[in-house]
């Protein structure tokens, strides 16, 4: 099964990506994260991705649909990949139609995380990320327990992108851009909506009931 993960900037995407690919053995695919691998490179077309970034604006088609084209054309991802953040605009989400449909794939399902925008400001700005495991943590809500959470603490950053005031117009571009795409996929899809301000494991049991419901 192919799905898609929709919902505001700190919605918990990626938190549930990573839940949902080891149990479902599927793959994820956070068109952001690519970014940022992009801008380690540290090549001329980094320095426009982090401009891009750190204004809160989505980076141009571009640049995002040929990122996406190399994952739905590998065979190793076929009818495996969680979209995490894409497609964030209707050319994407068209785009995204076509693509699956020349690599003879579809999608099985949307799950859109609501949360509100008070709450993402809170998430954003106490996000934590390991730069070694990909593990997501929050200061507040989540703090990396060592117990649990192997990597040097070294390895813990925070996104340049998760300060207040690149928050706000990430929220506003979500509103303006993205949100629009919630109405494509309600009407074309199996789609569903989940209260993303619960704890992560009632979130994560919800997913998890819909996807073993998909596959019976
Ligand atoms: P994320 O990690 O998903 O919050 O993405 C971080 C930033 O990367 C966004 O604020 C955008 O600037 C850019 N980005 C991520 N995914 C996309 C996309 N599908 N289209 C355009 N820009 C994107």
């Amino acid at each position: 099964m192919n799905l898609i993960l929709f919902g505001p900037p700190g919605a918990g995407k990626g938190t549930q990506a990573s839940k949902i690919i080891k149990d479902f053995n599927l793959v994820q695919m956070s068109t952001g994260e690519l970014l940022r691998q992009e801008i380690k490179l540290n090549t001329a077309l980094s320095k426009k991705i982090k401009l891009i970034n750190k204004s809160g604006k989505l980076v141009s088609d571009e640049i995002v649909n040929p990122l996406i084209e190399k994952i739905v054309s590998n065979p190793k991802n076929f009818n495996k990949i969680v979209f995490d953040g894409y497609p964030r605009n209707i050319f994407q989400a068209e785009t995204l139609n076509k693509l699956l449909k020349k690599f003879n794939q579809k999608i099985s399902t949307v799950i859109s995380l609501n949360v509100s925008k008070e709450m993402i400001i809170k998430r954003i700005t106490g996000r934590i990320s390991c730069l070694k495991c990909f593990k997501i943590f929050n200061e507040f809500f989540n703090p990396p327990n060592p117990k649990t959470h192997k990597c040097d603490e070294k390895y813990l950053q925070k996104r340049s992108d998760d300060n207040l005031e690149t928050i706000i117009k990430r929220f506003d571009t979500y509103d303006a851009e993205t949100k629009p795409v919630l109405d494509y996929y309600r009407e074309k899809k199996s789609f569903y909506e989940i209260d993303g301000h619960q704890e992560i494991d009632q979130i994560y049991n919800k997913i998890k009931t819909i996807l073993t419901n998909l596959r019976d």
